[in-house]
């Protein structure tokens, strides 16, 4: 008998097609009455068509949320907040737009609403990562956690083939590290397993047609349970792997997931035999990682550091900064075969898994 502790997560959830048009009657459900629109410069159309549909209940709008959340952008989009009076924040968009609704909520407690049109799955979690002088730090905190997230396929279908499937890869991970977390649990295992299987169905039929409604609905649907899978239990090697890579070389956040899982995975699958299990009955093959690697390979997603820019000469220096802090992982954070994993991922190569056949 296993033994193991869940916590539910506290945000609400509306899910389905054209379910954006319920924003204005979920904030009236809360005391709020004054929403700050925020949202990335490329989605200022979003943001100003969102900003519309809520009449007067918008009172102002902020189309320059950044990747990574700096802390200046931040303090700008707080001044405005604080002279329009808004009493919650709406984040229309990914990562960046939500980040930056949660940054404002740390700083004033305000209600955070949340209409997500990437995989990322930051609307589902307690965490926020920012940005000061080029150094980003993570934290935990329920102040952070949105209360209301309206997931709206229609929203999805403008993300084009590429951005949908590093995006997907991305939340890939979150579910594949939930797996074998070392507070795993057998409710977050149930939604990673359906979250793989979805998002690794999806994905391809998405590349073949961005305007697939039913895939879009299947791959935001496993981006919703990853998101989950990311807010209620820790990650490991993965998660720590892509932080150091991401802050020390400037490499794009979903791309470097997407080039790092299979060779993350690789390297813990011997010691994660149930992950092993669920990630071949989600993707097919009898080798998880392999079937991680070849699916980013049938996505066109890219499939090395190379390619996004790490140079060669930094595959030490990274494999010191991801054994420097002990943190939990299945398998014990050995040097030499973190740089052989790293230095696997920068050329590109097949990931080699030590699992049981
Ligand atoms: P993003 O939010 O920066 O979006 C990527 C680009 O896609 C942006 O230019 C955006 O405007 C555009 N875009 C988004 N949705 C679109 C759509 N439907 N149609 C057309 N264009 C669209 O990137 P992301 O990958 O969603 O998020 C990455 C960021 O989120 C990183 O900063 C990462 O650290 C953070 N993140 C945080 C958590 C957390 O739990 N705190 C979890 C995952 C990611």
């Amino acid at each position: 008998m296993e033994t193991f502790v869940y916590n539910g997560l506290p945000t609400r959830v509306i899910f389905g097609s054209g379910t954006a048009a319920r924003l204005r009657a979920e904030i009236e459900r809360t005391p709020c009455r004054r929403a700050f629109v925020v949202g990335t410069r490329e989605q200022a159309a979003s943001v100003d068509a969102v900003a519309a549909s809520l009449g007067p209940i918008a009172v102002d709008t902020f189309a320059g949320a950044a990747m990574h959340t700096p802390t200046d952008v931040t303090q700008s989009a707080l001044e405005r907040f604080k002279e329009c009076g808004a009493d919650c924040t709406v984040a229309v968009g990914g990562g960046s737009a939500v980040g930056l609704g949660k940054a404002i909520a740390l700083r004033t407690d305000a209600m955070q609403f949340v209409l997500p049109t990437t995989y990322a799955g930051s609307e589902m979690t307690p965490i926020l990562g920012e940005t000061e002088n080029g150094v980003k730090t993570t934290q935990r905190s329920p102040k952070v956690q949105p209360e209301v997230a309206i997931y709206d396929v229609d929203l999805t279908l403008t993300l084009p083939a590429k951005l949908s499937t590093t995006s997907g890869m991305n939340a890939i991970a979150h579910a594949v590290e939930a797996l074998y977390a070392e507070d795993r649990n057998p409710i977050i295992s149930v939604m990673a397993e359906q979250a793989i299987t979805a998002l690794g169905r999806a994905l391809p039929v998405i590349v073949a047609n961005p305007q697939d409604r039913p895939a879009r609905s299947d791959a935001l649907y496993g981006a919703w349970l990853c998101g989950m899978c990311l807010g209620s239990v820790g990650m490991a090697l993965h998660h720590k792997l892509c932080h150091v890579l991401g802050g020390s070389f400037d490499l794009p956040h979903a791309e470097t997931h997407t080039v790092v899982l299979p060779h993350a995975f690789a390297y813990n699958a011997a010691a994660a035999p149930a992950a092993e299990q669920v990630l071949r009955r989600a993707l097919g093959g009898n080798d998880g990682a392999r079937a991680l690697f070849d699916l980013a390979g049938a996505l066109k997603a890219p499939t090395s550091l190379r390619s996004l820019g790490m140079p060669e000469d930094g595959i030490d220096h990274a494999a010191d900064l991801a054994v420097k802090n002990p943190y939990w992982n299945p398998r014990p954070l050995e040097r030499q075969a973190i740089r052989d994993l790293i230095a696997g991922a920068w050329a590109g190569e097949p990931p080699v898994s030590g699992a049981e056949a």
